[in-house]
């Protein structure tokens, strides 16, 4: 692979050590090919999830719409929230980069990753949807079957055929589960196209129905040990109660517990950071009975004294799991 020098050090070396050259084979349609009959149709967009909504109301799912949902994780490219002990990172190196720049350097990933699969693999279509912690990324058109999880790919249920929207959850999810950034995009994702397609609930539904993982099918490693079927309902069915009825994430409040301690404080955010932005979710307790709510760039702890501690996102994660 040509080295792109946008990215000089996400070097796929090793990648997708829970995927494989065979996750093409064992649906229905399989069938060998070589690469001059079947280009790889790719998207390569990256979408905020407002973004995504639009593009899910305007799409065109075809005759027959994806009727269930697969997991993965990417394990490499790994996160510096969910890191494997090897190999490339997906969010190193942006330190100094603005937003748009970062963008930009992960679309560039993104379309590495697809050359990883037409290369490495001999793939004509990959996964769906990669999530991260900003972005969702269109990989694979939707209306098409795609490549991910071997007859999790596709099947014929009494004769009909269904097919999986395949997500990669960019990370290493074996120790940690996803990041509440990461929770919301997929939570998102799921939720909306739930909404639109009417072909899946959000519920665990075993293979070829519903919710469900790589790990039904051929890959016991994926999406990681931490992503439990609990886990990931959870996650998309709190996304569900959060879209208001046009599809978008309601306005959400502040705690009025954690809004009392800000007032009681003057009403002035810590000093010296940057301010918390909007609530992203509806505050919750956490394992260490503690509560929290989490806002657009940190994530509030309300201590016993009363006053308001500030974390980084990827803390709670760990804090917080699992939730009920
Ligand atoms: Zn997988």
């Amino acid at each position: 692979m040509t080295p792109n020098p946008r990215i000089p050090n996400f070097d796929l070396h090793g990648a997708f050590p829970f995927g494989s050259h065979d996750d093409a084979q064992g649906a229905p349609t399989f069938s060998t090919f070589t690469l001059a009959d079947h280009a790889f149709e790719y998207v390569g967009l990256a979408l905020t999830r407002a973004e995504f909504a639009g593009y899910v109301d305007g799409y065109d799912f075809g005759k027959i719409p994806p009727s269930y949902i697969v997991f993965h994780h990417t394990a490499i490219p790994s996160t510096k929230a969910a890191r494997f002990p090897s190999g490339a990172v997906w969010d190193d190196h942006e330190d100094g980069l603005n937003e748009a720049q970062i963008k930009a350097k992960r679309l560039a990933q993104l379309a590495a990753i697809r050359d990883f699969y037409i290369h490495q693999y001999g793939w004509s279509a990959g996964p769906h949807l990669f999530c991260d912690d900003t972005y969702i990324y269109l990989m694979t058109p939707m209306a098409n079957i795609g490549i991910h999880a071997a007859e999790g790919n596709s099947t014929r249920i009494n004769g009909k055929l269904a097919y999986s929207i395949g997500i990669e959850c960019v990370g290493y999810y074996e120790k940690v589960v996803w990041p509440l950034e990461l929770q919301r995009n997929v939570g998102f994702a799921v939720a909306t196209l739930q909404r639109k397609l009417k072909t899946f609930e959000l519920r665990a539904g075993g293979k070829w129905k519903d919710l469900g993982a790589h790990c039904l099918y051929n890959k016991p490693s994926c999406p990681g040990a931490a992503i439990t079927p609990d886990f990931y309902v959870k996650v998309c069915q709190d996304a569900a109660t959060q879209l208001d009825a046009t599809g978008q994430v309601k306005a959400l409040s502040v705690h009025p517990k954690l809004l009392g301690a800000w007032q009681l404080s003057g009403g002035v955010w810590l000093k010296d950071r940057l301010t918390p932005g909007l609530p992203t979710a509806p505050a919750f307790v956490g394992k260490d009975g503690m509560l929290y709510e989490a806002f657009e760039r940190s994530v509030a702890r309300l201590k016993a004294d009363g006053g308001v501690d500030w974390l980084l996102l990827n803390e709670v994660a760990v804090l917080s799991t699992p939730v009920t």
